[in-house]
C-alpha cells in the first residue's frame, strides 16, 4: 500500500501510558480567559499533511486536527490543543492523593502476585511476620478478600522489621481493602477509591482500517469497539467501511489519584460512513436505564446487527482496497459473504430461536434462527456450532452461535448469511430493519434538554476540525 503519512495523523493528543505514567507534554500552556472549565491545556505543533480526498472537507479535517475545550472560538492557529475540561454534569472531582504518603517511617514492599502465588508463600519470601498474617486473615472483613488472589493482584504492605503495619488491595476500580494495625491487633475495612472523570474529544479518518485509524489517533481498541458497538445497526463494520470515514466522539477518561486507569463511556459520537451520518448520544433516563440515541431520541439499536461477525477478528487486518472481490460475489447468491479466519465467531444477528442446526449440502454446516416478525436468518459454512445453539433453543443478539468455516460448497473460510423476510430473500446489508423501541415518552423531555448542549459540543469540535483543515 503506498500510502503516505496516515491522514489520521495523531490528532487529538499523544498516545497514552498504559502503565499510567503521566504524559510528556512538549510545551505547557495555560488557559485562562474565557475557559474557566479548563486547568491546564496541553499544546503540540502538528505538522500540515497530505490528504488522499482533499475535495471532501471532512475528510480534510484530520490533516490538521486540534482539540479544543467547550466554548473556544479560537480556530486558526496550527497548535493542538489537548483539552482537559471536568465533565459537562458539573460534578466537582476532588484529586485524592496516593493511600500511602512517601516517605513513610515503615518500609513498604510493593507486591505483584504470580501464578501459584499464595499471601503464604508471599510472606516468607518477604520475612514477614506469618503471626500477623494469620492475625489478618482471621479478621471477617480482609480473609475472604485476601485468601482469593489472582496472577497480577497488586499488594502494598508496610512493615517494620517484618511486622505488618499495614496492607493495602486494591478490589476493583472503586475500592479496596485496608488492613492496618491498632492497639488491640490489626482492622480491616473496605474503602472507596473515588475516580475522576475527565471528558475527552476524538477524531479519526479511516484510511484502511478502522482499528488502524484508531491506533493513529491513539484511541484505545476498548474505546473503538465501544464506537463500533454504538453503530452496530447502522453500519456493516465488516463491508462497508470505506476510505476518508471518519467519526468524532466525546467521551470520558476515568482517572485516579491523578493517573489515567481506562477509557469510560461515550457520551456522543458521529460516523461518517460512506456519505451517511449517523449520530448518537448517551442518556440516563431517572429509571436507571443508559443508552445510545438519535438526536430525535430514537434508539440506534435495532431488532437485527447489519454484520452477524465478530469484526474485530477481521478488519483488524483488513484493507477495503481489496474488498471489491468480497462484494463482486454478493450479486452471486442470495446472501452476504463475509470472509473470515476460520474459528472467527459468529453472532445472532438479532434475538430468536434456533430452528435448524446441521448440515444441509452447499451450506454445510448451518445454523437457521427464527424470529420475530416472520424473518429467519442462516448462517452457513460453520466449522462449529456453538454448544449454546441447540434445536428449540432462545438465542440473543450477539450471542455466539458458530464459528467461521469452509464446510459445504466452500473454497475458502467465510460465513455465508442470508435474511428472508415471509420466506423470502432481502438484502441483508440493505434490508429495513425493524426498530427498537424510542426513548421512553416520560423522558423525552429531559432527554431533549441534556442532550442539546452534548450535541452543540460535538457539532463544534467538528466545525474547528473541518475549519482546520481548509485553512
Ligand atoms: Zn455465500
Amino acid at each position: 500500500m503506498n500510502r503516505t503519512v496516515s491522514p489520521l495523523l495523531h490528532d487529538y493528543k499523544p498516545a497514552k501510558d498504559p502503565k499510567g505514567k503521566s504524559i510528556r507534554p512538549i510545551q505547557w500552556f495555560a488557559v485562562g480567559l474565557g475557559l474557566p472549565l479548563l486547568g491546564v491545556a496541553l499544546v503540540l505543533s502538528v505538522k500540515s499533511t497530505p490528504v488522499d480526498h482533499p475535495s471532501k472537507s471532512v475528510a480534510a479535517a484530520g490533516a490538521n486536527a486540534e482539540l479544543r475545550p467547550i466554548g473556544s472560538q479560537i480556530a486558526s492557529e496550527p497548535v493542538l490543543i489537548l483539552a482537559d475540561d471536568h465533565d459537562a454534569g458539573g460534578a466537582v472531582h476532588e484529586f485524592h492523593p496516593p493511600l500511602f504518603p512517601s516517605p513513610s517511617e515503615f518500609d513498604s514492599i510493593h507486591l505483584t502476585v504470580r501464578s501459584g502465588d499464595t499471601l503464604d508463600r508471599l510472606f516468607r519470601k518477604n520475612q514477614l511476620d506469618l503471626g500477623h498474617l494469620a492475625m489478618i486473615t482471621r479478621l471477617p472483613e480482609a480473609g475472604a478478600r485476601l485468601r482469593m488472589l489472582r496472577p497480577g493482584d497488586e499488594l502494598e504492605i508496610e512493615h517494620d522489621n517484618g511486622k505488618l503495619v499495614r496492607l493495602y488491595r486494591k478490589l476493583d476500580l472503586t475500592s479496596a481493602l485496608v488492613v492496618s494495625r491498632n492497639d488491640d491487633g490489626f482492622k480491616a475495612e473496605v474503602i472507596d477509591r473515588p475516580i475522576e472523570i475527565h471528558r475527552r474529544r476524538a477524531y479519526g479518518r479511516i484510511d484502511s482500517s478502522l482499528f488502524e485509524s484508531a491506533n493513529s489517533a491513539g484511541l484505545s481498541d476498548k474505546l473503538i469497539m465501544n464506537l463500533a458497538g454504538i453503530f452496530a445497526w447502522d453500519v456493516d463494520f465488516v463491508l462497508d467501511i470505506r476510505t476518508g470515514d471518519d467519526y468524532f466522539i466525546l467521551y470520558e477518561e476515568i482517572y485516579q489519584d491523578g493517573k489515567y486507569v481506562t477509557d469510560g463511556e461515550i457520551v456522543a459520537a458521529e460516523f461518517n460512513n460512506n456519505g451517511r451520518t449517523f449520530q448518537a448520544i448517551r442518556f440516563a433516563d431517572k429509571g436507571g436505564r443508559s443508552d445510545y440515541y438519535t438526536p430525535d431520541g430514537r434508539s440506534v439499536r435495532k431488532a437485527f446487527v447489519r454484520a452477524p461477525v465478530d469484526f474485530s477478528r477481521i478488519s483488524s487486518s483488513f484493507n477495503p482496497r481489496r474488498r471489491h472481490p468480497v462484494l463482486n460475489t454478493i450479486r452471486a447468491h442470495k446472501g452476504v459473504d463475509y470472509a473470515a479466519p476460520s474459528g472467527t465467531p459468529i453472532k445472532a444477528a438479532g434475538d430468536g430461536k434456533v430452528v435448524f442446526r446441521g448440515v444441509s449440502g452447499g451450506y454445510g454446516n448451518a445454523v437457521i434462527l427464527q424470529h420475530g416478525g416472520n424473518i429467519t436468518t442462516l448462517y452457513a459454512h460453520m466449522s462449529k456450532f456453538s454448544a449454546t445453539a441447540k434445536i428449540g433453543q432462545r438465542i440473543k443478539q450477539g450471542q455466539i452461535i458458530g464459528y467461521v468455516g469452509s464446510t459445504g460448497l466452500a473454497t475458502a473460510a467465510h460465513l455465508h448469511y442470508e435474511y428472508r423476510l415471509n420466506g423470502v430473500h432481502r438484502n441483508p446489508r440493505t434490508v429495513e430493519l425493524p426498530q427498537a423501541d424510542p426513548i421512553n415518552e416520560a423522558y423525552k423531555e429531559d432527554f431533549l434538554a441534556a442532550v442539546q448542549p452534548i450535541l452543540d459540543d460535538l457539532l463544534q469540535y467538528k466545525r474547528t476540525q473541518i475549519a482546520t483543515a481548509s485553512l
